[in-house]
């Protein structure tokens, strides 16, 4: 198929993350990727600075991976998960118990993080039921929060940007703290963490649980803040008797520089969300973890089950993928490389912080953020971006980057200089 028929095919016919048939966004259509970059049809090869959203770990076309799914797909690509079971699956979940943080030590597969939400929504509230505390169905997130756009993990989501007013007849309402303003660097005070302490204390006897994004709120605005918050969240949920639900689907897999953000407070959650970097990119696949009391307290209670099972369910060749990837991952001094990534981005967009237009400047780990003070003309500056050879998708006022960790430093002075110069394009 030739390009420009491939363009008006995909016009008349594909939906894209949240566009319109009236008004289709432009799309770039792509031959082939390998290592960091993503090669169009016209030959222009762009960095990927967005790791194909949070994803791509490794880099595209990695041999290992590659070579991981040929060897499981001549064994067995797919197989139902009611009643059978099979290495890859055993051997992830053993290495998922053993990298998240203690206690963590039942994990339920599922097919995307959206899911792996979900999934974790139903098993606080199978908890509380057998708990003999059916009356606590409510959950509390924090605002500039987002876990999925699928029902349940939308209804936790930021209530302004997740759109909250177009489903509200037919979504839950929950509760929402305000998003912690602690700087990641910065202490927690009591009143940083009082308007959390203010709805548990009213609420908590509805209260099944409190979600979020550890250490790093992602989509719902790109903002980091202080572990000491976190830890505080995490004594609060212990004070007033409600499950702590860390979705760390974007977080996970050394992003933020430890294996996992709650690492930074030295904090378990009860419930643990993982997906995006799990499979470093190539399949679709995530899974939901608990601790004891939470399987526990499900089993016994009314059910006697867990009321949830999807169809792919622990697909192996997503297992086996995911297997593969977190060896790559662990099999190398993967701190190092983080930090490498982190002082690369903090010097390549200091630059920016000087620019007009620009409201602030931050990096943790491989994720470097530039706030603008309105938002952007996405379409105008992704093509700019084009152009100097990256790719680099923003969202509203935010411009930001979160690399494979395979980037050499060339190819990250490269990605942050291109995000300078674009931004001093002005619109
Ligand atoms: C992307 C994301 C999700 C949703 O995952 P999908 O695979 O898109 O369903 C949930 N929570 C967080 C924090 C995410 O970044």
């Amino acid at each position: 198929m030739d390009t420009d028929s491939l363009l008006s095919l995909d016009k008349q016919l594909l939906w894209h993350p949240y566009s319109s048939f009236n008004n289709p966004p432009p799309v770039y259509p792509v031959a082939s990727a390998q290592g960091v970059y993503i090669e169009l049809t016209d030959g222009r090869k762009l960095i990927d600075g967005m790791s194909s959203w949070w994803c791509m770990l490794h880099g595209y076309n990695h041999p290992v991976l590659n070579q991981a799914i040929k060897d499981q797909v001549d064994k067995v690509s797919h197989v139902m998960f009611g009643g059978l079971t099979h290495a890859p699956a055993v051997k992830l979940a053993q290495k998922l118990v053993a990298l998240s943080p203690p206690g963590l030590n039942k994990v339920f597969l599922s097919d995307s993080g959206s899911v792996s939400v979900e999934v974790a929504l139903k098993m606080a509230l199978q908890f509380w039921r057998s708990q003999g505390k059916p009356e606590k169905t409510r959950m509390v997130a924090l605002r500039c929060g987002y876990h999925g756009d699928t029902f349940g993990a939308m209804s936790v989501c930021d209530p302004v940007t997740g759109m909250h007013h177009l489903f509200a007849d037919a979504m839950p309402t929950h509760l929402f703290a305000p998003a912690p303003t602690c700087a990641f660097d910065a202490p927690c005070t009591d009143e940083d963490i009082a308007p959390l302490k203010a709805i548990l204390s009213e609420h908590h006897t509805t209260l099944a649980a409190l979600i979020l994004e550890p250490v790093v709120q992602g989509a719902g605005g790109m903002r980091f803040y202080s572990p000491q918050y976190l830890k505080a969240a995490r004594a609060l949920c212990d004070e007033y008797g409600i499950l702590l639900i860390a979705d760390e689907i974007a977080t996970g897999f050394g992003r933020t520089g430890k294996m996992f953000a709650c690492e930074h407070a030295g904090i378990s959650p009860d419930i643990l969300c993982v997906g995006k970097g799990l499979t470093g990119g190539y399949m679709t696949l995530a899974a939901t973890l608990c601790n004891n009391k939470v399987a526990q307290g499900i089993c016994d209670g009314e059910a006697g089950v867990f009321m949830h099972g999807p169809t792919f369910m622990g697909n192996p060749l997503a297992c086996a993928a995911a297997n593969a990837s977190l060896d790559i991952l662990c099999n190398q001094n993967w701190q190092a490389k983080v930090l490498q990534i982190e002082a690369g981005l903090t010097a390549g967009l200091a630059p920016c912080k000087q620019l007009p237009g620009v409201a602030n400047v931050r990096v943790l780990g491989t994720i470097g953020v530039v706030e603008m003070q309105a938002p952007v003309d996405m379409a105008l500056i992704q093509r700019r971006f084009v152009d100097q050879g990256v790719w680099i998708r923003p969202f509203g006022k935010l411009v930001y980057v979160m690399p494979p960790l395979i980037i050499s430093d060339k190819e990250l002075s490269l990605l942050t200089g291109a995000m300078c110069k674009v931004l001093s394009m002005g619109s």
